[in-house]
């Protein structure tokens, strides 16, 4: 089994603390800064043996080093972005498989954010860790890559079973739920899903993580049929003022 941690740092992004119950093998994913992730570690009295980068941007990568240093943790990521990532030790891609103590999981290549983006996807536990790709209710910018990428990408994801649980690195719902509305007003999951979020939100209470099978029914760009439907949605959430 996996215990995972939401752990925010900076202004609205994720790391997420993964823990195989088994061992007590620790991990980080995308710690953008050290210090509440080492706090969330102490207060649990685990050791974080690991760090896990989905891609090369600040917020989710500027925690790594310091962290290693306290730890001694061990730091993976994508090997396409070796370049830009300079704390990165084991480089990973498409295909490969990684271990957390007992627990493996896959890595996908999920470019278009960034051009060496990759996910990790833990098949028994149903989980999984997105980035700055898959979000709730939306999906990321695009940066380094193309529609075409991001597409297959969200087709990617529509095809993992319903129950996965999707961790993801920023709390953005509630804007990407504003704009979901705006171009799927009829649709009653979504206008069921934004009330929740926007208690939650009001709360002060995160909306994440999500499901595959929630991102199925509300998410416009899970749910685009075409990569031209997709580009256009992408293009009108760049521009979308809500
Ligand atoms: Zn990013
Ligand atoms: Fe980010």
């Amino acid at each position: 089994m996996l215990e995972i941690v939401r752990v925010p740092v900076l202004s609205d992004n994720y790391s997420w603390l993964v823990r195989d119950t088994g061992s007590g093998a620790t991990m980080v994913i995308d710690p953008g800064e050290a210090g509440p992730v080492l706090d969330a570690a102490a207060a649990r009295g685990w050791r974080i043996e690991a760090v896990w980068l989905t891609h090369w941007h600040p917020d989710h990568v500027g925690g790594a080093a310091a962290i290693r240093d306290a730890t001694g943790a061990a730091i993976l990521g994508p090997e396409a972005e070796r370049v830009k990532i300079d704390v990165l030790e084991q480089g990973v891609g498409e295909g490969d498989r990684v271990m957390l103590g007992d627990q493996q999981a896959a890595v996908l290549s999920v470019p278009g954010h960034t051009a060496g983006h990759i996910a990790f996807h833990f098949e028994e536990a149903a989980a999984i860790f997105t980035g700055d790709t898959l979000f709730a209710m939306g999906c990321g910018r695009l940066f380094e890559g193309d529609a075409a990428q991001m597409f297959g990408n969200m087709q990617r994801y529509a095809a993992l079973p319903d129950g996965t649980k999707v961790y993801c690195g920023h709390e953005y719902t509630q804007s990407n739920g504003r704009f979901a509305v705006s171009v799927d007003p009829g649709n009653d999951a979504l206008v069921a899903r934004m009330a929740q979020v926007d208690r939650l939100r009001a709360a002060g209470e995160a909306t994440v993580p999500t499901t595959i099978g929630d991102e199925r029914a509300t998410n416009p760009f899970l749910r685009a049929g075409t990569v031209e439907e997709f580009s256009r949605l992408r293009a009108g959430k760049d521009a979308f003022k809500g």
